[in-house]
Order: structure tokens, then C-alpha cells, then sequence
């Protein structure tokens, strides 16, 4: 538990440092977010630069009351990043993401609002200006880059594999005769399917999990901090990792392509934020409190 908090904590530390490399092995990624991330400098902005809609056609955000308000879409499925509780940072959503996208707000003089929704549906919500930003654990990836600008990475993640404690599996290589359970859309299921393996995706992590608990899926490829919780959740998993097959991912906010104004201030806080440590406190915090429970 302890230990768990200290590597995230470390994780969330050198996702400055990092070389970014996109998921699966493949080429490294060079964007401009990664550069600042690297340097740690903050992109200037116009101070003075007058306050314009985001999106003109979207008439939803026309309103005065729509601009101190900063819709933030996710997919609450994703613990420690974001999930339901009883009460969350913002309404019933809580989780590191979601303190983070408050924070977000709250340095711009906004408020944090919430959409939930799939996780497939984010990047067509930014397009269609249903939301502002999205934040969901998401992987900076070649493809995505083509429909959505990025913000400063904030967290360095990789795929691992959840199997059973008396799994025979100890490299990605093991799982090709196994059957292999993915989640739709997420970097893992994208993984796999570089890797020339069969697979069977669903949509939520726990659905995929229930099948491995009940011995009809051998692994589960998924994010390395989500492994940790389902690991902790449910008795009988342990996660095996391999480096050579999985690379590091990582985790930024998304906004519309050309959205600089808004991507400027995204990067201004999540700057400050990894600067002062409180990323790195939120994921020692949240990952802390799962491993508590
Ligand atoms: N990091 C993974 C991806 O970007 C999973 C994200 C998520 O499930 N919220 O695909």
C-alpha cells in the first residue's frame, strides 16, 4: 500500500523527465507538449488577450453563465482517475483526474462541470464542442494527436497484465495461445492488437476483470495504476509487466484542435501543478486511499 502510493508518486514525478514514447513499442513522440513538459517551462499567453467563445456555433456556451464554467468530459471508470462516489471533487465524480480538472478551473477563475460519458465518444464530443476538454487517463497517441490537441503530459503510465495468482504467464509473448481480454478504445486493447493477438474487448474494466475472475479470460491488458486497484479489489489477480512489450504512455489532457487559448491555460496550471507537487501528492493520495479501503 505504502509502496503502491511511492511508485505512484514517483511516476507522477518523472513524467517530467520521461522520454514519451507512444504505446506498444513504437515511435517516440515528439509534440511541442512534450517539450514543455521537459523544460518545464510554461507557454506564454496574450494577458490581455479578451476572453473569446470557444467554439462560435455552439450556442450552449453563448451564455455569460457558460463561460465560468469549464466542461471537463471523462469516462468514470477509470480508478484512481476517475470514478463514482458518494461524493466526489466535483459532484458524485472523484479521483486524480478529477481533482485535477477542478484545480484547472478554479486557477482560471471557472468552474469545474463534469460529462460523463464512453470512453470511445471523448474525442467526437470535443469536435462537436459538447465539452471543453477531456481528461480520462488518456494516452497521448499518433492517431489521437490527428483529432485532438494535447495539453503538458501529467503521468507517466504503461500496460501491464492482470492474470491469476497461478498464471503461467510472465511475458506478453506467453499470451498467445491465452485468451485475452482488453477494454474497447483504451491504449491496451490497441496494444494487443499490434501484437497480432486474438482478443475479446468490453467495455468497462470491471466487466473485463468479472471474466478473469471467473476463469473465462486468461489476462487482462490495462493501464498499470487501474491494474494495481483491481489487483487490491479482487482476490486471487497479481500483475505481470514487460517492458519490452509495453513502453511507457502518457497521460494529458485533450482539447479541440486549435483550441490554443484553452490549451494554453490547461498547460499553465497542470505546469504549476506538477512544479509544486501537487500532482505527484494527488496520485500518492488517491492511490493511498483505494489501497486503504
Ligand atoms: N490510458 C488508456 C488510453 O488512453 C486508458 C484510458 C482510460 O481508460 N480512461 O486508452
Amino acid at each position: 500500500m505504502k509502496k503502491v502510493a511511492k511508485a505512484a508518486a514517483l511516476m507522477l514525478a518523472t513524467v517530467m523527465m520521461t522520454a514519451s514514447l507512444t504505446a506498444c513499442g513504437s515511435k517516440p513522440d515528439t509534440t511541442q507538449a512534450n517539450d514543455a513538459a521537459v523544460s518545464g517551462q510554461p507557454q506564454k499567453t496574450e494577458e490581455s488577450t479578451v476572453v473569446e467563445k470557444q467554439n462560435e456555433t455552439d450556442t450552449q456556451k453563448a451564455t455569460p453563465e457558460a463561460e465560468t464554467t469549464l466542461t471537463f468530459g471523462t469516462n468514470a471508470e477509470f480508478p484512481p482517475f476517475e470514478y463514482v462516489a458518494s461524493s466526489g471533487v466535483i459532484d458524485q465524480y472523484d479521483g486524480i483526474d478529477m481533482a485535477i480538472a477542478k484545480n484547472i478551473a478554479e486557477a482560471n477563475g471557472m468552474t469545474a462541470v463534469v460529462e460523463n460519458m464512453e470512453f470511445d465518444s471523448l474525442l467526437v464530443a470535443l469536435q462537436n464542442g459538447q465539452i471543453d476538454a477531456a481528461i480520462a487517463g488518456m494516452t497521448v497517441t499518433e492517431d489521437r494527436k490527428e483529432e485532438a490537441d494535447f495539453s503538458t503530459p501529467y503521468y507517466t503510465a504503461t500496460q501491464v497484465m492482470i492474470v491469476k495468482e497461478d498464471s503461467d504467464i510472465t511475458s506478453a509473448a506467453d499470451m498467445a495461445d491465452k485468451k485475452i481480454c482488453v477494454i474497447q478504445g483504451y491504449t491496451g486493447e490497441i496494444c494487443v492488437k499490434d501484437l497480432g493477438y486474438p482478443y475479446e474487448a468490453f467495455k468497462k474494466g470491471t466487466d473485463a476483470i468479472m471474466e478473469l475472475v471467473n476463469g473465462k479470460c486468461d489476462v487482462v491488458v490495462i493501464d498499470s495504476a487501474t491494474a494495481e486497484k483491481y489487483v487490491f479489489d479482487n482476490q486471487g489477480l497479481k500483475i505481470v509487466e514487460d517492458a519490452s512489450a509495453f513502453e511507457s504512455e502518457e497521460y494529458a489532457i485533450a482539447v479541440k484542435k486549435g483550441n490554443t487559448e484553452l490549451l494554453d491555460k490547461i498547460n499553465k496550471a497542470i505546469e504549476t501543478m506538477l512544479a509544486d507537487g501537487t500532482v505527484a501528492e494527488l496520485g500518492a493520495q488517491y492511490i493511498e486511499a483505494i489501497s486503504a479501503e
